[in-house]
């Protein structure tokens, strides 16, 4: 066991030989000058600018082969150092996790078709991909999807390269516009689904908190429902008895009004920490709700306008917002067209637990509870002991659905 003094001797000769290493690197680096000091378009904003970039400049920011020579040079030297005898085991694995000192871990949050916006801890990067990142074999048609967590390095500018998408831990995606067998990553690593409805203005509409709720069991996001505008409800307990079906099932229900502020504690409760995909039609207060959360943040997703029918449909529409307190917020329109594709109709029942569990009553095994005879889910509707609003939702989402293969 070596002494203390040995050891931080031990310590500071091994720093000092990483200071050499980093000097090396540097001294060998002899980077090219970019055509362009600033590539960046002023309008950063605006999206056809997003695609006029020359990615040509941006591959600048890191040399093609780059990364390889500096890992190169980085085994060279530490196989020398590792080649002095060092008996102490923890020293060692300090140093071979400097493999990774010239990259830096964050998360994608913003997408073009070639570049990437990324936040590595605070700060925002513009990052190209490194040309050998493929999507191919994965299944999937686009190589890195907002949230995901990447590798990047940068050379202290605001501009870097994604080397490395680490494994996902959870993946929203939807067929591929132009190949339906793929599918297309909208956004990685999700932990849960905000629901947004409004209680009034719109209308609070079941069916559509149903649609949600599938999306987000068929893929493995947490649900939580947030009914807004309850400043219009003549009372709480009355929103809360139209919820009563959905905390019955033990959903987490937040009941709130951007407006007075109610509900918004347990709303920032929510959001704490976990990264959250918005959902909701438009006008339910999605954006309010965020800036009463956290005063500042906003959607920066315009809506289609419904009148002229022009807006935004690029692939920037994807957006993550990062929160003070920890966490992100997603921004996905195109979430209500894709939570349902490839749903069959016989599929359905399996998500309406409550349908599930009285169905076991029903005479024909494979009772669609629509129009069969003997049919248990019905009469548990007329007897009041299945929430007929759940059951009509279940009744219209079955007629939209394909049936068996
Ligand atoms: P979004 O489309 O879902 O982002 O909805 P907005 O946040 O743009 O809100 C739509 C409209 O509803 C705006 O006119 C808001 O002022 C209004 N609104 C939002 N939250 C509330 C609320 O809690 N109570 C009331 N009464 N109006 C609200
Ligand atoms: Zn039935």
């Amino acid at each position: 066991m070596a002494s203390r003094n040995e050891q931080q001797w031990e310590h500071s000769r091994d720093n000092k030989a990483m200071r050499q290493v980093r000097k090396q690197i540097k001294h060998n680096r002899q980077p090219k000058q970019a055509r362009q000091k600033n590539w960046l378009p002023a309008n950063w904003d605006d999206p056809d600018a997003f695609y006029d970039l020359d990615v040509s400049l941006v591959e600048r920011v890191m040399p093609r082969g780059e990364r390889e020579r500096r890992q190169a040079v980085l085994s060279a030297a530490l196989q020398a150092l590792k080649e002095e005898p060092d008996e102490d085991e923890d020293d060692a694995e300090e140093l071979w996790q400097v493999e990774d000192v010239p990259a830096s871990h964050g998360v994608v949050v913003e997408v073009s078709s070639s570049l990437c916006r990324v936040d590595l801890d605070g700060r925002s990067l513009v990052c190209a991909l490194r040309g050998s990142l493929s999507a191919e074999e994965t299944g999937y048609t686009n190589v890195v999807a907002v949230g995901d967590e990447v590798v990047v390095s940068a050379n202290g500018s605001d501009q870097g390269v994604v080397e490395r998408v680490l494994p996902r831990r959870s993946v929203l995606a939807r067929p591929d516009v132009f190949r339906s067998h793929l599918q297309q990553v909208i956004v990685a690593n999700a932990d849960q689904l905000l629901i947004v409805a409004a209680w009034r203005d719109p209308l609070i509409w079941p069916e559509l908190i149903d649609r949600y709720l599938i999306t987000a069991r068929r893929n493995n996001l947490t649900p939580v429902i947030c009914v807004n505008k309850i400043d219009l409800a003549e009372s709480v307990a009355a929103c809360r008895a139209k919820l009563q079906p959905y905390l019955d099932l033990g959903y987490r229900v937040v009941f709130a009004s951007a407006l007075n502020g109610q509900g918004i504690g347990e709303l920032r409760k929510a959001l704490r920490g976990q990264t959250t995909v918005l959902a909701g039609m438009s006008g339910v207060g999605k954006s309010s709700l965020l800036t009463a959360v956290q005063p500042g943040l906003q959607l920066r997703v315009s809506e289609v306008n419904e009148d002229s029918g022009e807006g935004r449909h690029t692939t920037t529409q994807v957006t993550m917002l990062k929160l003070d307190m920890g966490g992100f917020v997603v921004d996905t329109p195109g979430i209500r067209e894709f939570g349902l594709s490839g749903l069959r109709r016989d599929e359905l029942a399996g998500f309406y637990p409550e349908i599930t569990s009285a169905a076991a009553g029903c005479r024909f095994g494979d009772c669609s509870h629509i129009h069969e005879p003997g049919c248990a889910v019905k009469s548990a509707v007329q007897q009041g002991r299945l929430s007929a609003m759940r059951y009509h939702s279940y009744q219209k989402i079955y007629h939209t659905l394909p049936g068996r293969r």
